[in-house]
């Protein structure tokens, strides 16, 4: 039985409503304990800080079309080689980093920042079995995924056909068809439009060219079925319009569609611009802050903007089109035959320029007029707004006002006027928020019991670190990480890294849906039914219980 305690440090596990306390972690066999006996193993953290494994609710780490920007990318892969790194156990392989570093790359890279829990945001269906593998090749953290349905063609003929029940039948076939954890829309019938020379959707109401589907229909839809087939997490939207000024509108029209339905709305940074239509752009984040702070059935993540190099990559055809056309940076779109669409673009986010200054500044406002971190937690939509690796920076954005308002002077004032952080926000998170919007904001989000939290029985990953005066240094290099009680990084230093679990969800449905299936795929399908499932998913299946009927 391995054991041990971690002493001496000031935890923070807001889930159980320790804020700073000074006391013990005992860990036995992977998971958190009572107590443990006196001579049982121990680490000093006297002086240090202690929280649960950093939880990433929103990144795109190891889709076919991560996979897309590494091929787009290989100038990036010169200028950061990553060495092998020197494990104490096992053995190591060398990488490339970036905007999108390579598989263990990824993995070591998240590990050395304390985070133990990441989701790919976006997977097209037919690309499941890619992702598995990438994820095999990420060490250290437990990986799921989200899978694309907003713009399935399949699932858009049964809503057509008024066939919803079916409709939400498929959605439980094809997550667990695909080993996937959760519901995800992008742009929803935005992209199928736009397949079809649509260039984009003005109103919830637009009919789709191909069946007369609307974005309101889909919402909803896929909505109800994440909560009949009681899935961990509810629908993950990516609103139409991303990008655009004025989307604000588009939004808040989104999330009044489904009020009083549990639904995450993602990267709300990039949903929230007033403006538009020959006003200059604007920031929408109050209202959006306002809505979210009044409906506490809605969750979100922020999509912050980091000044830098960064990659946008998503399922959103139609955005990336409008990106290198505007930016003249290189693209490439990919048609994922009749479920998706795949774009990849590398952007540089300016300080000097107009709307990448106003972008950081909708993100802050996001954060800081959020009344609840519960449900406004922290991404980047790596590697869409940053990386993963400048959450230290951005942290030190949050906690620490007077090195916030000394890069606001910096940046392009042009679009700035009337925002609320231009006007002066005080708010400074404390590590206690930083904890709620890291790790069990997320975790509670995620329905993950066992993660975002110190509690008896949760999973022994916990990150340590010394205190710093300047946060951003802290946080990036945390002195210990242990993931299932397995020190990974010890004085800095990224030592073991063990495999991840695989988190999926395998939802009952009725199996009607699968003769209806056969057809279609025998129709359409380049791939045949039999073959489609990825098998031998392993292990951590969160099973979510049986619909009854
Ligand atoms: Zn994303």
């Amino acid at each position: 039985m391995t054991q041990l305690r971690i002493s001496g440090g000031a935890v923070y596990d807001p889930a159980n409503g320790v804020d700073g306390d000074v006391c013990d972690v005992c860990i036995a066999d992977g998971r958190i304990v009572a107590s443990l006996p006196d001579g049982a193993p121990r680490l000093d953290a006297r002086g240090m800080v202690v929280m649960p494994g950093g939880i990433d609710i929103h990144a795109h780490i190891a889709s076919s079309s991560v996979n897309q920007g590494r091929r787009l990318l290989p100038e990036e892969h010169t200028v950061d080689p990553a060495p092998a790194p020197a494990l104490v156990e096992g053995e190591a392989r060398s990488g490339t980093g970036g905007t999108i570093p390579s598989t263990f790359t990824t993995g070591y890279r998240y590990a050395g920042l304390g985070y133990t829990t990441v989701f790919d945001a976006a997977v097209a269906a037919a690309g499941a079995r890619d992702t598995h593998a990438q994820l095999d090749d990420t060490p250290v953290i437990d990986a799921g995924f989200f899978v694309l349905m907003g713009n399935d063609a399949y699932l858009l003929r049964q809503i057509a056909a008024g066939e919803r029940d079916r409709a939400r039948d498929y959605a439980a076939w094809l997550l667990g068809a695909t080993g996937a954890y959760a519901i995800k829309v992008v742009n929803p019938g935005g992209v199928e439009g736009w397949k079809r020379n649509v260039r984009q959707v003005q109103s919830l109401d637009d009919p789709a060219p191909a069946n007369g589907v609307t974005p309101r229909a889909i919402l909803e839809t896929l909505a109800d079925a994440a909560h009949v087939l009681r899935l961990p997490h509810p629908v993950h939207i990516h609103c139409n319009n991303l990008g655009l000024p004025g989307n604000v509108a588009t939004t808040l029209e989104s999330m009044r569609a489904l009020a009083g339905r549990p639904a995450h709305f993602t990267h709300l940074q990039f949903h929230a611009y007033a403006g538009g239509k020959g006003k200059a752009w604007a920031s929408g984040a109050t209202q959006i802050a306002e809505y979210v702070n009044a409906h506490p059935e809605v969750t979100g993540d922020v999509g912050q903007v980091m000044f830098g190099d960064a990659t946008t990559v998503t399922a959103d055809g139609a955005v990336e089109y409008l990106l290198h056309a505007s930016s003249g940076r290189k693209w490439v779109n990919v048609d994922v035959e009749l479920e998706t669409g795949c774009g990849v673009v590398p952007y540089t986010y300016r300080d000097r320029a107009a709307v990448a200054s106003l972008q950081w500044v909708v993100g802050l406002e996001l954060f800081l007029l959020s009344a609840d971190p519960w449900r406004m937690v922290l991404s980047t939509d790596h590697p869409n707004g940053g990386t993963f690796m400048s959450y230290p920076e951005l942290i030190r954005l949050l906690m620490d006002r007077t090195w916030r308002d000394e890069r606001l002077k910096g940046i392009n004032q042009k679009l700035l006027a009337g925002s609320a952080l231009a006007d002066g926000l005080a708010r400074e998170y404390t590590l206690g928020e930083i904890a709620i919007i890291t790790r069990a904001g997320p975790a509670r989000q995620l329905g993950l019991a066992r993660k975002g939290h110190l509690g008896v029985g949760a999973d022994a990953d916990v990150t340590i670190y010394s205190r710093n005066a300047n946060i951003a240094e802290m946080f990036a290099t945390p002195r210990y990480v242990l993931k299932d009680g397995v020190l990974v990084v010890e004085e800095g230093q990224l030592r073991r890294a063990p495999a991840g679990r695989r988190l999926h969800v395998r939802p009952g449905y009725d199996a009607a849906v699968t003769r209806d299936l056969e057809r279609w795929f025998d129709r359409y399908g380049t791939v045949s039914f039999a073959n489609y499932p990825v098998a031998g998913v392993r292990d951590a299946a969160v099973e979510a219980p049986a619909i009854s009927r």
